[in-house]
């Protein structure tokens, strides 16, 4: 089978500024696209508005493009696609593959996971309270191949594990929407940080149950503060300063272990990229950095 043309992404969720490890997560993103001649786009995954604001989508768009990191097609909004993924939860819920469930967490926690409802079994009628729509899963010993970390094998629990697609206040969840976007945009290698790593597996079953074939996963160590803590918003991790992005970017290199002898001299940032994705070495990312 011929493998179509590489498409990446970075897909940030809007919940502060970009920080450097979101950046290190967006120049490996980037530099693995560039160094396979494919496409890379940048999708703001903004599903969230209590958690999320305009002005990070903003903070977040200018930083890339103040760090030459160009989507090469528009940037997609996660906001503006509702009527898509609606389609997909009705498909889902149609063929019993998703289901309806009023379960409070606190009962999920009573009842060690379980729906005393047996919501999964179309048992529960949610009535006029208000229900999330969850993923059916299926159990699953799970066992693929990630490109920088190599082969994983990830337990999949039916029920226990199985994910919320659309939340009780209304909002759709993160875990269909990816998959939806990554499917509609033709994504075929996905590079993200290994924060994510544990949902691959599911995330997997949610390719199938739409009919399409999971991308290549890479997934890069996070960036861990003085503390040992992924930095993050919740960490406090300082947003970045736009106004010396070349040094930001050399902080990026060096963080993923790439040579930076091949870079002196680099007059601008463009310039900078266009030589680190010469040089793009992914087996000189610090695995221990997890
Ligand atoms: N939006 C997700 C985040 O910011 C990343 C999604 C992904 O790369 O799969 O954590």
């Amino acid at each position: 089978m011929t493998e179509s043309r590489y498409r990446g992404r970075f897909a940030p969720s809007p919940t502060g500024p970009l920080h450097f490890g979101s950046l290190v997560t967006a120049v490996a993103s980037f530099l693995e696209a560039r160094s396979r001649g494919g496409t890379w786009l940048v999708r703001i995954e903004d599903l969230d508005p209590l958690r999320e604001s305009p002005e990070a989508t903003q903070q977040i768009l200018a930083s890339l493009e103040a760090h030459g990191l160009h989507s090469d097609e528009p940037v997609r909004f996660q906001s503006e696609r509702h009527p898509h993924y609606q389609k997909l939860v009705d498909q889902l819920l149609a063929q019993r593959l998703a289901y309806r469930c009023a379960c409070s967490r606190k009962q999920l926690r009573e009842h060690g996971g379980r729906h005393p409802e047996r919501c999964r079994e179309g048992h529960a009628d949610p009535g006029e309270r208000p229900f999330a729509v969850r993923f059916a899963l299926h159990d699953e010993h799970s066992e693929w191949h990630d490109q920088l970390l190599g082969p994983q094998t990830q337990q999949v629990q039916a029920e226990l594990d199985d994910p919320v697609i659309l939340r009780k206040e209304g909002f759709y969840a993160y875990q269909l929407a990816v998959v939806a976007d990554d499917i509609d945009q033709g994504i075929t290698h996905v590079v993200r940080g290994s924060d994510l790593l544990d949902m691959t597996a599911q995330q997997q079953q949610i390719y199938h149950a739409l009919g399409a074939r999971p991308p290549h996963w890479m997934h890069i160590p996070v960036i861990l503060n003085a503390e040992g803590q992924k930095l993050s918003k919740q960490n406090h991790a300082p947003a970045l300063n736009d106004r010396i992005a070349k040094q930001n970017l050399e902080q990026a290199l060096a963080a993923l272990g790439q040579d930076l002898s091949s870079l002196s001299g680099a007059a601008d940032i463009d310039t900078l990229l266009d030589r680190a994705a010469a040089n793009w070495a992914p087996e000189r990312i610090h695995l221990t950095v997890r």
